[in-house]
Formats: C-alpha cells, sequence, structure tokens
C-alpha cells in the first residue's frame, strides 16, 4: 500500500482596501507547482506544517503557494492565475488524496471578490475528488473571517499571538487536526460567530486588552470535550467587507452537541463587546516623546508611526515621524523610510557627500509630499538579512530570510535614516545589524508598524510612544470611507 497524500496550497495577503495602489502577480512571492520554489520557505508556517505531515510518513503533494506584503486590492487575475496552478497540480494527482492543507492569511480582497479565502474554498470543493474529503486551514489572527468560508473547511486554527510568534505551531496543529481527521476518522466541523466590534491593528496586541481576556478565554475553551480549537480572530480594520473585524471560530467535534459550542461562543462574544473601549487605543504625543526625552533614559525611546504601518499593507515612505523628528532636532535618532528612488539616486554619489534628496511622501496621498532635505551620505549596502529572531512577526509573513533591496545610510544631523528599496516592516533587529548598527545606541527609533515591532523592540526599549500622522491607517477608524463593512457596527456607529 502506498503512504497516504496531502496536498498543500496557500494564498496569503493581508488587504489594504483604501490604497488606490493595486497589488499584482509580480508582487507575489510564488512557490510550490508551477515555480521554481519549493513551498515549504524555511522557517515560515508551510515549512512547519509540511514538517508535520511528513513525519507521519504520509507524503506531501505541492500545490501553488502566492504569498505578499500587505498592500492594496488585489488584482483578480492573480487568483485566476493561483487557480490554474492549482487545477493542475490537483489533477496530476489523479485523486489520490487524504486532505487538503491551505494556508491563508484571511483578509485578501481583490478587485472582484471581498470574500477571497471563502471563494477559494468553494472553487476547491467543486474539484472532483475534494467534494468530501477534509480541509484543514492555518490563518492570521487579523483575519476577517465569515461564515460561509468556515461552512467550506472543517479545521481552522488562528495564530494566537499577536506578534504572530505562534504562526509555525498553529500551523503544526492545523496540519496535525488534518491527520487526525483523516486518518483516525476524526469527523471535525468550524462554528462560526460574528460581532459588532472593529479594532485597529493598535488595539489587537495579545499583551493587552482586548485581546488578552479574548485569548485566554478562547484557551479555557479547548480544554471543553469536542473542542479541538477555538480561534479568536481580531480582524483587519482596513479591509473594508461585510465581515471586517473580530470574529470567533471553533473547530470541533462533528457530534459537540450544538447548544454547547453555541455557549462556548456567547461568552467570547459578550467579552468582544465587554471590552471593546480597550481596542481602541489612544494616540501620543510631541510633548509626550519630549517629556521622556527630558527625563533621561538609558535606553531607546521607541515611537510606533502606526499610521505607516507597513505590516498593515502602509507604504513605510509616509514622512510625518520624520518631519517630527527633523522639528525637534532630535539628538542620535533612528528610523527606517522606504524610498527606492532616494537610494537609486545616491549611487552617483560618494560617502561622506552631502547631498539634496526628497525623501519619502509619494506612497501616499494624503502625505504632504517628500521631505526636500540636505543629507550627509553615510553608506551603501545590500539589504538581505537573516531574522535575529527565527520567531519574529516577519517568520509568519516571509520565512527567515528577508531582502530590503539595494539600502543607503544617510544622516540630517543627529538622525539616522535608513532608505530601502523594498518596503520591509520593523519586526527584527536584523534590519539595523546588516547596516552595521547596534540599535540599542540610539536615544530615540521611530518604528512603522502598531504591534508587530514588539517582539523585536520590546527588550531594548525604555518607553514606547504611538503617533498618528497622516498615513492610511489612522487610529480613527471612522476617518475612513467603508463602503461593505455591516452597520452598525463599534466603533463606526458609537
Ligand atoms: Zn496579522
Amino acid at each position: 500500500m502506498s503512504n497516504p497524500r496531502y496536498f498543500f496550497a496557500g494564498l496569503f495577503h493581508e488587504t489594504h482596501s483604501f490604497i488606490s495602489e493595486k497589488t499584482g502577480l509580480e508582487d507575489f512571492a510564488q512557490a510550490g507547482f508551477g515555480s521554481n520554489e519549493p513551498i515549504s520557505l524555511p522557517g515560515s508556517p508551510m515549512a512547519a506544517a509540511t514538517e508535520v505531515i511528513r513525519r507521519s510518513g504520509a507524503e506531501i503533494f505541492e500545490g501553488p503557494y502566492f504569498a505578499a506584503m500587505p498592500s492594496g486590492v488585489v488584482c483578480h487575475s492573480v487568483f485566476d492565475t493561483w487557480k490554474s496552478r492549482f487545477e493542475a497540480a490537483w489533477k496530476s494527482m489523479n485523486g489520490d488524496c487524504e486532505g487538503i492543507f491551505l494556508v491563508f492569511h484571511g483578509a485578501m480582497v481583490t478587485d472582484k471578490e471581498v470574500d477571497l479565502e471563502c471563494a477559494a474554498a468553494k472553487w476547491i470543493r467543486q474539484l472532483p475528488g475534494a467534494e468530501e474529503i477534509p480541509i484543514s486551514c492555518v490563518l492570521d489572527l487579523h483575519g476577517n473571517i465569515s461564515k460561509s468560508f468556515c461552512q467550506q473547511v472543517n479545521a481552522l486554527v488562528a495564530y494566537q499571538k499577536n506578534p504572530h510568534t505562534d504562526a509555525t505551531e498553529a500551523a503544526c496543529s492545523a496540519a496535525n487536526l488534518l491527520l487526525s481527521s483523516s486518518q483516525s476518522g476524526r469527523n471535525l466541523r468550524c462554528i462560526w460567530r460574528g460581532t459588532d466590534v472593529v479594532w485597529p491593528p493598535s488595539g489587537t496586541g495579545t499583551a493587552d486588552q482586548p485581546m488578552l481576556t479574548l485569548e485566554s478565554c478562547a484557551r479555557a475553551l479547548e480544554e471543553q470535550d469536542g473542542v479541538a480549537t477555538a480561534s479568536v480572530f481580531a480582524g483587519y480594520s482596513y479591509s473594508d467587507t461585510p465581515d471586517t473585524g473580530v470574529s470567533l471560530v471553533l473547530t470541533v467535534d462533528g457530534d459537540m452537541i450544538e447548544a454547547r459550542a453555541e455557549a462556548a461562543l456567547d461568552e467570547l462574544q459578550s467579552l468582544a463587546h465587554r471590552y471593546r473601549d480597550a481596542g481602541i487605543p489612544e494616540a501620543d504625543s510631541t510633548q509626550d516623546l519630549l517629556s521622556a526625552l527630558r527625563s533621561g533614559q538609558s535606553s531607546p525611546i521607541i515611537v510606533a508611526e502606526a499610521s505607516d504601518n507597513i505590516g498593515a499593507g502602509a507604504p513605510g515612505d509616509c514622512t510625518g515621524l520624520l518631519r517630527t523628528f527633523i522639528d525637534l532636532n532630535l539628538n542620535n535618532a533612528g528610523v527606517i523610510m522606504n524610498d527606492p528612488l532616494s537610494v537609486a539616486q545616491l549611487e552617483k554619489h560618494s560617502y561622506g557627500q552631502t547631498v539634496v534628496l526628497s525623501i519619502g511622501g509619494r506612497g501616499w496621498e494624503g502625505d504632504p509630499g517628500p521631505i526636500e532635505h540636505e543629507v550627509e551620505y553615510v553608506s551603501r549596502f545590500d539589504g538581505k538579512f537573516t531574522l535575529d529572531d527565527p520567531r519574529s512577526h516577519l517568520a509568519s509573513m516571509a520565512g527567515v530570510v528577508i531582502d530590503m533591496g539595494q539600502c543607503a545610510l544617510v544622516r540630517i544631523k543627529g538622525i539616522t535614516i535608513l532608505l530601502t528599496s523594498k518596503k520591509t516592516p520593523p519586526f527584527d533587529l536584523g534590519q539595523w545589524r546588516v547596516a552595521g548598527i547596534d540599535p540599542k545606541t540610539f536615544a530615540v527609533i521611530g518604528v512603522k508598524a502598531a504591534v508587530g515591532h514588539r517582539q523585536a523592540y520590546d527588550p531594548i526599549a525604555s518607553v514606547q510612544f504611538t503617533f498618528d500622522t497622516l498615513g492610511p491607517c489612522r487610529l480613527d477608524l471612522r476617518s475612513l470611507p467603508f463602503k461593505h463593512i455591516r452597520r452598525p457596527i463599534f466603533p463606526l456607529d458609537g
């Protein structure tokens, strides 16, 4: 008898609906069937899941895996390409398949489809041989999950931590559920519950309320007979869909009594409602930063520019935070900006020269525009690096080898600016190390993130502030022109 075989595929994107720039096929890293890359990118959740299946003695059959950094709405042709690769791989398996494993984000939107994961799962279910077999998925904690998606799959596991340090563990749990449903005949299904709450990413860290309480309640529910996993999706507020916001999903044994599962969901839902205000953080001010500087700190002050959160789709070139640093004439401060134009422009100059650059301000129409300023050109380097911390939030998106493209270091008086050619969420200190800088020596560091940076920066920070500048990821969700989100919903409708 041949070894059991499992089909693996993935489609991973967190889509910001309010950014005008579209995300095309060229923005996606492609692996698995139809590409030259193996599906198990080192250090990624996909790699961890394939390892679980292989250790069980089963074989992996690789479908396509497309993943891109968070950005604007995805061209639907990306989904069409993915489907055609999936179908070709599926046909070559000749129906000999025990189950399907999927890596999704949960908040992907194309120009034709606001619930892409549901569309993908429904499409998979109509393939010959895929109608009845178990499907298990691992998803990002920021997924906007719909009831109809949950009805298509048997098991679903969300990351439990934000920053996402547990992405590989979540993938392993989902792979183990797939094995148990196909090999031990465990009949699993998903039960969904929506809420009337949406929080900005800054309100979804799992070290703080409301997620702290919701996750601990979910762990307690997993002790109940019949509950395989309890997933709390904090949701992704900048993706405009009917299901945007907090949702709750149980993966349960098929024979679990419906009323017991619903009672468990009642408990989570009422917590999300009760703690809703805690998910709406307030921004800090320049005065807060100045007071911290005056009080004297022995380690860096971290200023998170949450409105230009690269990990949530922002361009990473908004100028608000850097303008504030320049206005305050900060001494010994550092910030990373994405600016391929400036990196290219510096190429013809020598280190130590003074050059006039137009820095940033091109990626978001609400930004006041580039900062025209004289800078001292310090150095240039290849921005490829291996994560200092393999459990970094970044590994959940891109594995452990990260490429920021060609990079340059420049200075405006006491402010060091690391310019990248590929926008890279500031979730790992290796970004500074590859530039020859120890970030612990800065007095102030600006990071374009909301929560994902904290795994890397908390250990070196004296104090942290959140700034809400003019970027696409504003803290006040009422400033966004939502069209599809269900109403009424907190905080849009009070
Ligand atoms: Zn996330």
